[in-house]
């Protein structure tokens, strides 16, 4: 990772500390291993005709690109178990260590990211750091920062630049550490969407079930466009269940105020109607009943206490026993129509889902046409489809997180040479 990402700042510090050939060495290979300079080092060889220079830098890319892998977790897990099989035991080890140290700086970066980017920096160089201490004392053989230490210790001379490599590793496990805790943030935030996005696939799945079992129950009763129906009711589901929401303590104050026994937590959001009545014109007009219009302080008839519907057909009356007679939603919906109804449907919503319902029995003594939601009476009305949530992606936070963090841990790579 140094001098594939950092080769000019390592090459400085050669030059600063009299290593020029160190600093020459550093600069030919970050051209080479540098995904955004190594080609235009192959376009130079190119156009200069040479070659060897072509295969050479594509041999360093190619190894480079490898060690990658071998960095990654998973992927330089399975390359180490290749090895193991093929019984290169060594070079199967050292893979399985330089896979493993990433996976656990990158889970130290993960659960330091609890306490913010910060956290999560501090938390991978802690684990790098015991990391490298432990593999130093088991194999004898100092690694990261532990080169330095010991070089200090045994007064041991290091080259430049392995003294700036050694200086390094705290920052690309840091960079592994912020790298991994920002995929594991992308990833479960995809995940989340992808979960919410199968959540509302399947409650469409149900609601477009429910309106095609109302608009063949439509159909059955010989009416025409029994599809745009029935769409029209869910949308009507949809506007009485707002007006009950936006009027929800209104209408829980009310009930209190008339003391009424409450049977029901959700007695004063339940049962509530709405009627909407289509004309010869077809103009419709909807209406709902009185416990909802006095919450929402909507005024049910714009001449006096009397419907227009009582008016016209006067010699319906109140059944004995039956509440009030305009107290109904078919009374306000009436009062907006300009001719004579020819469709009607009621709409009642109980405990949050909406239903048809037929007519009590003082209003079904009024000529209202083809009162559909009669014979239906029950039948769930589905709200209208909710907006599919686009999909999150895992793959595009999976691979630029793990290129990151391949890159940040490369160990054994030209850069440590
Ligand atoms: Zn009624």
């Amino acid at each position: 990772m140094v001098t594939m990402f950092f080769g000019p700042l390592k090459a400085g510090f050669e030059l600063l500390c009299g290593d020029e050939e160190g600093a020459s060495r550093t600069m030919n290979e970050f051209t080479q291993t540098n995904p955004i300079v190594m080609p235009c080092r192959l376009l130079g060889a190119a156009i200069c005709n040479d070659p060897d220079d072509c295969e050479e830098t594509l041999k360093a890319f190619g190894k480079s690109m490898g060690n990658m892998a071998c960095s990654t977790p998973l992927v330089g897990h399975a390359i180490s178990a290749g090895y193991a099989i093929a019984g290169k035991e060594e070079q199967a080890e050292k893979i399985f260590l330089q896979a493993s140290r990433t996976t656990v700086v990158a889970g130290a970066g993960i659960v330091g990211s609890i306490a913010g980017p910060a956290g999560a920096a501090a938390a991978a160089i802690e684990a790098g750091t015991i990391w490298d201490m432990t593999e130093s004392h088991a194999t004898g053989k100092a690694k990261g920062i532990m080169t330095v230490v010991e070089a200090i210790r045994d007064d041991k001379e290091l080259r430049p630049g392995e003294v700036f490599d050694s200086l390094m590793t705290p920052v690309g496990d840091a960079i592994t550490g912020v790298a991994a805790a920002k995929t594991y943030d992308k990833i479960m935030d995809a995940r989340k969407k992808n979960q919410m996005r199968q959540q509302v696939q399947s409650e469409n799945n149900v609601k477009t079930e429910q309106i095609n079992n109302l608009e063949k129950k439509i159909a059955d009763q010989g009416v025409d466009n029994s599809k745009k129906l029935a769409n029209d009711m869910s949308k009507k589901a949809d506007i009485l269940r707002e007006q009950v929401a936006e009027n929800e303590s209104k209408l829980l104050e009310i009930q209190r105020r008339q003391r009424c026994r409450i049977r029901n937590p959700n007695e004063h959001v339940n049962g509530h109607v709405s009627v909407t009545i289509i004309d010869e014109y077809e103009n419709e007009s909807t209406g709902y009943s009185k416990r909802l219009t006095d919450a929402s302080e909507t005024t049910r008839f714009d001449r006096g206490p009397t419907s227009r519907l009582e008016q016209a057909q006067s010699s319906v009356t109140r059944i004995q026993g039956k509440p009030p007679l305009n107290i109904c939603g078919e009374h306000m919906a009436y009062q907006g129509l300009s001719s004579d109804p020819v469709i009607t449907y009621a709409l009642q919503i109980k405990d949050g889902v909406v239903q048809c319902v037929d007519r009590c029995a003082n209003c079904a003594q009024y000529d209202l046409g083809n009162v559909i939601t009669d014979s239906i009476n029950g039948t769930p009305v589905p709200f209208s489809l909710s907006e599919l949530p686009s999909p999150g992606s895992y793959i595009g936070a999976v691979v630029t997180g793990t290129m990151t963090v391949a890159v940040s841990q490369r160990r054994n790579g030209p850069g440590r040479s």
